[in-house]
This record gives structure tokens, C-alpha cells and sequence, in this order.
């Protein structure tokens, strides 16, 4: 039984605690109250299990060369502004990472850089092969310690509140207790869709709600139909999240074979193509894997660069120094999203998207490996600068408006919790089957 409602406000509210919420919160300034919410901890989002690295432009020269890569791994579908956007920003996005504390690897004094698939040159900054919980851990602390943030943990929100297409909030669930959170602003930041999938590499309860809730407020979305599938997987017939093995592996010269024992494809061709051949081979093979050799690295590049992937492998009683691993494609990545534009503004007015679940354009029909924490850190960044500008703006236009805007607010929020109470037992598989069956439909369309 859910118990009654209860009432909070806040300037802005962020829903997800991952990379691209975080610094959102971070670039918001201390005099606004922002409330975050999360679906389980703030430790469980696919942010921190990034493990290859975080892309940057390495130095002027590699612009056209980083764009291109950008370019031509999205099949040219992407949008050039916001590549560029991403592009430009990534420097200053990494200055500010080493400032909250965060460390990449060195050479000789210098950042170290390592290379992924569809990359044409060495760009991608990386720790060990934890890289997203290097990342995410330095920002989650440095957001503990603002005054002005709340972080509610297993709190879900179900729905959003909204007037003419005017974004005022969110209802949320936590521990049966229903909550509207009025809002100025809202920020969506609430990762993929790998938890409407059997085989992911996601945590499984990000099963797409955004998408859903959007879908049903009228809210546009772009592209949901371009799902990127990480060609290697650890194998396994366990059920849950699939373990991944990084594609900077084979950039630093693994390699895959067949049944036969014989290589069959290029380890570095770009995620969609290598998931075709993969299959292709286990389809001849009539096996469920093809086989990985990491042996060639050494012993030093796996202690020393893969240290994660070699203690989980042994857990599960491989040997990576020594033998082959089975691997699996899998579903890992979503380029498609809610719709935005280049400072991360949704089709609705004080609803923003950010990171994974936002379509910026910047991947086009297939992500560059190590681009997504990047455009989740830039385009998050662009979403704060974007309502705070805006507040600028309407602080100096209207006056007195909030209080209205409050009373009204507890109408629309009950109509919202009306509709939730009726429909909450099938609402979570609604949504879910509303996400797979638009892109289902988007997918026939194309
Ligand atoms: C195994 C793995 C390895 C990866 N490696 C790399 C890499 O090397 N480099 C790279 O650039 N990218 C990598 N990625 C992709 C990258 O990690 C993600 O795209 C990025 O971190 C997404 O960040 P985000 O903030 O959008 O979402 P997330 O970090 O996934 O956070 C989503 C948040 O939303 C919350 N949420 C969802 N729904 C709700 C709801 N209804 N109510 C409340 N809260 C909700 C979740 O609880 C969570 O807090 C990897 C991904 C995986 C899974």
C-alpha cells in the first residue's frame, strides 16, 4: 500500500547520480537547493563500472583526427556541433577531474594515453581498468561535501509533473511513501537501458523510466532504435549483469579467434561491424562464444593495466596470463535518448536530459569507445550553465510568479499520484514494454 504524499521543493532536481548528474550538481551554484535521487546507492550506476577510459583532445593537431573518428565510428550520423562541442571542452573537462582529485596514469611525468578501437591514435585517459569509479568516486565525494545538495538513495521517481509542456517537478517512490518534488528546473540523468535486456553489461535497474515517462508526456525523443552491443563479454550461463572485457584489451593487442583456433576479424573495427563478425563466427562455430587471448599482453600490461579484469576472470576461473577466455557480445551502450539540443534542453521548457539517456547527437548511430563519460561530463556541464543562465534571465523579467506556480503544482502532483495509485502494479512493466515496443517501431520505420 502506498501511504500518502509528501511535499518537497527544490531549485533543481537531478535525477541520477551518475557522472553526468554529479556534474551537473557540481556546476550549479551553492545558493540554489538541489535535491539528486537514485534508484538503489549512489555507488550502483554504470558510471562507475566504466573501465577503458575517458577521451580527450590530446593536442591541437588531433582535432581532425579525433572528429573524424568521432565521425565515421557514428556512421556520419552524428551532429557536428556537438562533436565539436564535446571536442573543444575536453581538455578543461579533464583539468577540472585532476583538480577534484582524480588520477590518470602517467608516463615519464606526462598523462599516459591508450587507444580503443575505431581510434586512429592514442587519446583516451585512463586508471588501471577503473576508470568510471576513479572518475565518479572523486565527484560523488566532492558533491557530499556541498551544503546545498540532498542525495536521496533508493528513491524512484515514476513520473514527471508538467503544465502545457512546463516541466515543475517529479513524483517519486521511496519505501512505499509517495513524494512530489517541485522544481524549477529537472534534470533527467538517468543512464541506459540494460535492464530491459537479459544480456547486459548495465545494472539492471536501469530499465529506461525516463524514456517511458517522456513517452508519455509528449516528450521527443531521437534514435532510441541505436543500441551499440560490446562484442566481448565474458561468457556465462549465470544469470545478471555480464562482465566486460574493455575494448583498450584488444588496442593493446589481444586477439579473438574461432573454434578453429584461427583469428577471423580485425580486433579493432569499429563495435557494430566486430559484433556482426563475432556472431557470424559463433553461428559457424554453433558455439555461444568465440575466444580471446590476452596471453600476448604479459604478465606487467595485465597487472598493471587490467588488474580488475584479471582478479575478476580468475573468480571465475580463468587465467587471463595463461589462457583463453570465452566472450559474448552483449548490450552495452544507448546512442539514441530524450532529445536535446546543444545545452542539453529537452522539447519540454525547464526539462533538461543529460548523459546516456539524452540524445546530444554526439554519437550518431554508434559511440566511439571512451567518448560517453566525456559527453556526460560536457553536455551536464551545459545543462548548468544553461538554467542558471536562464534564471539570470527570468529573475530579471518576472516577479512573484513561484507562489502560483505552487499552488497549482499540488493539483497537477495529486492528478500524478492518482494516476500512479491506479496503475502501479503493472506500471513498471508498462514502462518498460512502452521503451522496447517504440523502439521496435522506430527500428521498422528506418
Ligand atoms: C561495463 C561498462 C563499461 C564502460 N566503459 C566505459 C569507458 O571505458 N568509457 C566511457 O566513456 N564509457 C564507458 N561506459 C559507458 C559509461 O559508463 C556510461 O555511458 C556513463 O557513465 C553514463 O553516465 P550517466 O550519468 O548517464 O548514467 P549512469 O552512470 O548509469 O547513472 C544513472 C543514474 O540514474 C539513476 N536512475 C535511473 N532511473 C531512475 C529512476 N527512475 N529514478 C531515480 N533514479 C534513476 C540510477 O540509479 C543512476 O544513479 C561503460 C559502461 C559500462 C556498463
Amino acid at each position: 500500500m502506498v501511504r500518502m504524499m509528501e511535499y518537497q521543493n527544490a531549485d533543481v532536481v537531478i535525477v541520477g547520480t551518475g557522472a553526468s548528474g554529479l556534474f551537473a550538481a557540481l556546476h550549479l551554484p551553492e545558493y540554489m537547493n538541489i535535491i539528486m535521487i537514485t534508484k538503489t546507492t549512489v555507488e550502483e550506476s554504470d558510471s562507475f563500472l566504466a573501465q577503458g577510459g575517458i577521451c580527450v583532445l590530446k593536442d591541437e593537431e588531433d582535432y581532425e583526427s579525433f572528429m573524424d573518428d568521432t565521425m565515421k565510428a557514428g556512421h556520419y550520423e552524428n551532429r557536428k556541433e556537438s562533436v565539436d562541442i564535446m571536442i573543444r571542452s575536453s581538455r578543461g573537462v579533464i583539468e577540472e577531474l585532476i583538480g577534484y582529485g582524480v588520477r590518470f596514469a602517467m608516463k615519464n611525468g606526462h598523462l599516459d594515453y591508450t587507444r580503443e578501437g575505431c581510434h586512429s591514435k592514442p587519446r583516451i585517459l585512463f586508471h588501471e581498468d577503473i576508470t568510471g569509479k576513479e572518475i565518479t568516486s572523486h565527484l560523488l565525494a566532492a558533491v557530499k561535501k556541498l551544503p546545498n545538495v540532498t542525495l536521496m538513495e533508493h528513491t524512484t521517481m515514476v513520473d514527471i509533473i508538467e503544465e502545457e509542456n512546463r516541466c515543475k517537478g517529479i513524483l517519486t517512490v521511496r519505501e512505499n511513501q509517495l513524494c512530489a518534488i517541485y522544481a524549477k528546473n529537472t534534470i533527467l540523468a538517468s543512464g541506459g537501458i540494460g535492464g530491459l535486456y537479459e544480456h547486459s553489461t548495465n545494472y539492471a535497474h536501469l530499465t529506461g523510466d525516463a524514456l517511458a515517462i517522456s513517452l508519455r508526456h509528449g516528450v521527443q525523443l531521437e534514435n532510441i532504435d541505436y543500441i551499440q552491443i560490446h562484442p566481448t563479454t565474458l561468457f556465462s550461463t549465470k544469470k545478471g549483469r555480464r562482465f566486460l572485457i574493455s575494448e583498450s584489451v584488444r588496442g593493446e593487442g589481444a586477439k579473438l579467434y574461432g573454434a578453429d583456433g584461427k583469428r577471423f576479424a580485425n580486433e579493432v573495427l569499429p563495435r557494430d561491424i566486430l559484433t556482426k563478425k563475432i556472431h557470424e563466427q559463433m553461428e559457424k562455430d554453433q558455439k555461444p562464444y568465440v575466444w580471446l587471448d590476452m596471453t600476448g599482453l604479459g604478465k606487467d600490461v595485465i597487472f598493471h593495466h587490467f588488474p580488475h579484469i584479471y582478479e575478476t576472470c580468475l573468480n571465475e576461473g580463468y587465467d587471463v596470463t595463461k589462457e583463453w577466455i570465452p566472450v559474448v557480445p552483449a548490450q552495452h551502450y544507448f546512442m539514441g535518448g530524450i532529445h536535446v539540443d546543444s545545452v542539453s534542453k529537452t522539447s519540454m521548457e525547464h526539462l533538461y536530459a543529460v548523459g546516456e539517456t539524452s540524445c546530444n547527437g554526439v554519437h550518431g548511430a554508434n559511440r566511439l569507445a571512451s567518448n560517453s563519460l566525456l559527453e556526460s561530463l560536457v553536455f551536464g556541464k551545459r545543462a548548468a550553465a544553461d538554467i542558471i543562465q536562464e534564471e539570470t534571465r527570468q529573475n530579471q523579467n518576472s516577479k512573484n510568479s513561484l507562489d502560483i506556480e505552487k499552488d497549482n503544482f499540488k493539483n497537477l502532483a495529486e492528478q500524478a499520484a492518482l494516476y500512479y495509485n491506479k496503475n502501479k502494479n503493472d506500471l513498471i512493466q508498462e514502462y518498460k514494454m512502452s521503451v522496447l515496443d517504440e523502439i521496435e517501431r522506430e527500428r521498422k520505420a528506418r
